[in-house]
């Protein structure tokens, strides 16, 4: 799912599960979102910063060209971007693992039990979002990078036809409710 449609998803179930709670957490329920969007976050800035910088290698004149090479090879090139860059490819993997997310989740456990929490909360529900939604080379490595075992989702997001239209619908809908009719 792209970054925005993690971000308010999430809101929109902590409101739905702990309306309460959320409006009295202004602090939990921000760093649970800037946790929601972290996993691709991770992911995209390091390719993008490099892609920026050797921009002329790969006649990438404007910005914008920078950006949509970076989403077209990780979304319809993936044995390119695999060989050309797979230290790129490989960082969707370990921001994307269960095991680093539960170790993380521990070792901040030992600074702050609020944030490790809001960090199981929004990084946790990305992850198993997208266990769903990817079933082509990025389906979910829960185990990386001990194992390459993948648990292959029903679709792959960009992949489905309508998607985002049936997404952001839903979502649309779903915040008329949350907050139109309380
Ligand atoms: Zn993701």
């Amino acid at each position: 799912m792209d970054l925005p449609s993690h971000v308010l998803w999430t809101y929109a179930l902590e409101r739905v599960t702990a309306p309460n709670f959320v409006n009295s957490n202004l602090e939990f329920v921000l760093a649970s979102l800037f946790f929601a969007a972290l996993p691709d976050l991770l992911e995209s800035t390091p390719f993008l910063i490099y892609l920026t910088l050797h921009r002329k290698k790969y006649n990438l004149k404007k910005l914008v060209s920078v950006y949509s090479f970076a989403i077209d090879i990780n979304h319809n090139r993936q044995n390119e971007y695999d060989a050309s860059f797979p230290w790129a490819a490989k960082i969707s993997f370990y921001t994307h693992s269960f095991l680093l997310f539960i170790l993380f989740a521990l070792l901040l456990r030992s600074f702050s039990h609020w944030l490790s929490f809001s960090f199981l909360i929004g990084y946790g529900l990305h992850l198993f979002i997208d266990v769903f939604l990817h079933k082509d080379y990025f389906a979910s490595k829960p185990l990386y990078p001990l194992s390459n075992f993948s648990i292959y989702g029903f679709i792959t997001w960009y992949k489905t036809k309508n998607f985002s239209k049936y997404n952001y619908s839903l979502l649309f809908l779903t915040y008329l409710m949350l907050f139109w009719f309380r």
